[in-house]
């Protein structure tokens, strides 16, 4: 694969460029090479368009582009362990329906109508629902078509008439001292309808607010920051325009036991002292169950073990991630005074043996002794 070029040359900004410039610079550079304005040559266009979709995910996410700022490309790369980005193998047909909700939102205008906005509701799950997949039933405020008019506005049985003023254009001439300027017509507010016996319902609006009850299926292996869109789910458009969409986003919440990175869980595991020093079985917990893992003799505190496949199947495929269990050996307390002199013995043994038993202690103590001796000699 070629060198890919920088994320602040693609969009030709400074690297200090704040989050205004940087959406700004997109919108402009995303218009310029849309296809439809590039019908001479598309395929240059939409490779174009791709790497400006591409640098602008990185670069308006501030995580992604602190990363990309510390490690260049292999920081955000999804091949190189990073988060999956959207750039890579997809069908040109998503990028330019994702870019479009973005770019054009709710004041695109077609004929007349206007597009409903798109919502966003956040939906917080638990691990182990964001691991295993779920189907989540959310409850959304949103702005519907008005059943009682079918979302025209007009009054039942009455049909919107064509506007007086603009004579149906939505647009109006107006003559200012000696130049005619093109304005949107103030009567129908550009929709080229006039509504003469609005609905009583919606006031003429052609909407009504409600509450809907979604059912939504997230799929496995979700994480934090994850969107779900839902086509044609967000707000109504205005007078039957086509609604927009929305986007489910989810925030796994913390979980007791384990810690998730991507792919892969973390967990610590207390372990007894005797244990760790003559090794054994121990009990750990998975997402599903709990599993026996074998800890070798002479185990030290804060060794990780790596249960393989133990972690989360990623939503946007590879290969399921480990659990990494960190082993913390417990200081026994409460002990008894026949406890306590066993100990003693053991302590003493340990001590005057001859062997060196404190792999840590011992390095450490050589360390600070030729930091002295450098320090007087
Ligand atoms: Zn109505
Ligand atoms: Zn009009």
């Amino acid at each position: 694969m070629a060198e890919k070029e920088d994320f602040y040359k693609v969009l030709g900004i400074e690297r200090n460029a704040s989050d205004a410039e940087i959406k700004k610079k997109y919108r402009s550079l995303a218009m310029k090479f849309h296809p439809d304005r590039n019908a001479d040559n598309p395929e240059a266009a939409e490779v174009k368009f791709k790497q400006i979709k591409e640098a602008y995910e990185i670069l308006s996410d501030p995580k992604k582009r602190s990363a990309y700022d510390q490690f260049g490309h292999a920081g955000v790369d999804p091949s190189m362990g990073g988060r999956p980005g959207s750039a890579g193998g997809e069908g040109f047909s998503d990028i330019f329906g994702d870019v479009f909700g973005d770019i054009f939102g709710a004041g695109r205008q077609r004929s007349g109508v206007q597009r409903g906005s798109d919502l966003r509701y956040n939906l917080e799950l638990s691990l182990e629902e964001a691991v295993a997949g779920t189907e989540a039933k959310i409850r959304v405020p949103v702005l519907v078509a008005c059943d009682e008019c079918n979302g025209s506005g007009a009054k039942k049985g009455s049909n919107p008439i064509i506007c007086s003023t603009c004579h149906g254009h939505g647009q109006v001439r107006m003559q200012q001292g000696f130049f005619s300027v093109q304005q949107t017509c103030p009567t129908c507010r550009g929709s080229g309808k006039q509504i003469k016996d609005p609905c009583g319902k919606c006031h003429g609006q052609g909407r009504v607010q409600e509450t809907k009850t979604l059912s939504a299926k997230i799929p496995a292996g979700v994480d934090t920051g994850d969107r779900i869109r839902l086509a044609g789910e967000g707000e109504a458009g205005e007078r039957s325009g086509p609604a927009g969409d929305l986007y489910v986003e989810i925030r796994v919440k913390d979980h007791e036991i384990f810690t998730r990175d991507g792919a892969n869980l973390y967990c610590e595991v207390p372990i007894s002292f005797p244990a760790a020093c003559l090794g054994g079985e121990l009990q750990v917990p998975t997402l599903d169950g709990k599993v026996v893992l074998k800890i070798p003799a002479e185990t030290q505190t804060g060794k990780l073990f790596r249960l393989r496949g133990k972690g989360v199947k990623p939503v946007r495929g590879g290969p399921v991630g480990d659990l990494l269990c960190k082993v913390q050996i417990e200081t026994p307390v409460q002990l008894t005074k026949e406890q306590k002199a066993l100990i003693e013995k053991l302590g003493e043994s340990i001590t005057g043996g001859g062997k060196h038993h404190s792999p840590q202690e011992h390095s450490w103590t050589d360390g600070v002794k030729n930091f002295f001796d450098k320090l007087t000699g």
